[in-house]
């Protein structure tokens, strides 16, 4: 079958190319453009689209796609937020998506992050920057006496849960659906307050849904041992960032470390060299020594890119051979 794989970035070509010669049965038709009006062109002679994209394709595309005999989407992403799933289904198009491609991934960065902190690499940094090699300010924290509180026990978190358990990390979870497995590695506070309750470390691993935005505020951080970090690998409407200030500057807190920031849309993925911002919170945030941005790239790895391109590559041949796939998302 021929297979229009949309969206290609240069990190991907390696793994497109080692999952061609495994499937020689298939033509990936790879396209740097992204799925819209204007693209469906290269829709003639397709049997089945991969796409990667946050731009939302026009209603049109879904019954272009109907008409030139398409029956699937196959996002290599976890999130599709930017497909009409309603509208898909209308058209008879299933959607997949890649729900689990490596929770490793962002375990090691969250457990990088906090080490990043309790070790004071960015102090080392300005210190060895003036030359003054003297231990004033660096003085560390081991794992192995911290406390560390998980909010989220699913892939990721049970990762992280693991690898803080494995360096000697008192772990205690809170998940409303808890895992049997969890106890290997940590015990479950029965809210989330209790397992907040004198943490050194706060990891964020809950999906942002309406009934938890800003679920991470100020109350709960009190409730933080002093010197705590915060490290937010989640999402970034999670976290109220004023009140995280806050503590920060009430040296409640001894750091965060932001993967995900509640502003971050118009920023992160694009080049912003040399221009304003525009945002006061954000810009702080960058320049603060007690404080880690990354620009959400927790994920991103050679294993996850791998097995994002590998997973929707699979799921669009499957759910274009069978009509269906294990990862069909339905609309809510
Ligand atoms: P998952 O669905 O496997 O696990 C989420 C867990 O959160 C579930 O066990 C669920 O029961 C629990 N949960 C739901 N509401 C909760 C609440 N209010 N309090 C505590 N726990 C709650 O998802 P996952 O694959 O582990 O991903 C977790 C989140 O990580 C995603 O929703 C996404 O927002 C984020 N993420 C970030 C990156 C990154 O690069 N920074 C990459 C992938 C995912």
């Amino acid at each position: 079958m021929k297979i229009l794989f949309l969206g290609i970035r240069e990190d991907e070509r390696p793994a497109l190319e080692a999952w061609q010669r495994e499937h020689p049965e298939h033509e990936v038709v790879a396209r740097e453009e992204i799925l819209t009006a204007a693209t469906l062109p290269l829709l003639k002679g397709v049997q089945a689209v991969c796409l990667q994209q946050v731009i939302s394709p026009e209603p049109e595309v879904y019954s272009a796609l109907a008409e030139a005999g398409i029956r699937q989407l196959s996002s290599r992403t976890a999130g599709v937020d930017m497909l009409d799933l309603a509208l898909a289904k209308q058209h008879g198009i299933v959607v997949t998506n890649v729900p689990v491609y490596s929770p490793n991934a962002i375990a090691e960065f969250v457990l990088a992050s906090t080490l990043y902190l309790t070790r004071r690499f960015a102090q080392i940094e300005r210190k060895n920057s003036q030359r003054d090699f003297r231990f004033a300010g660096l003085i560390g924290r081991e794992l192995a006496t911290l406390r560390v509180a998980v909010l989220g026990t699913g892939s990721i978190g049970l990762r992280a849960a693991r690898l803080f358990h494995a360096l000697g990390a008192e772990v205690v979870g809170y998940d409303p659906y808890p895992r049997p497995d969890f106890g290997e590695v940590g015990q479950y506070a029965p809210t989330l307050e209790e397992a907040v309750e004198g943490a050194d470390v706060l990891t964020l691993h809950m999906p942002l849904l309406a009934s938890n935005h800003h679920i991470i505020d100020e109350a709960v951080l009190a409730r933080l041992a002093p010197g705590a970090v915060v490290i937010n690998a989640g999402r970034g409407g999670l976290l109220d960032t004023a009140a995280l200030l806050e503590a920060l500057n009430s040296g409640h807190l001894s750091g965060a470390a932001l993967d995900t920031y509640e502003n971050e849309a118009p920023y992160y993925r694009y080049d912003w060299t040399g221009k304003d911002l525009g945002d006061a919170v954000l810009e702080e945030l960058l320049g603060r020594e007690d404080v880690l941005m990354t620009p959400h790239v927790a994920f991103y790895t050679d294993t996850a890119v791998q097995n994002l391109v590998t997973g929707g590559l699979d799921n669009a041949v499957l759910a274009a051979e069978t009509g269906t796939a294990p990862t069909v998302v339905e609309p809510a």
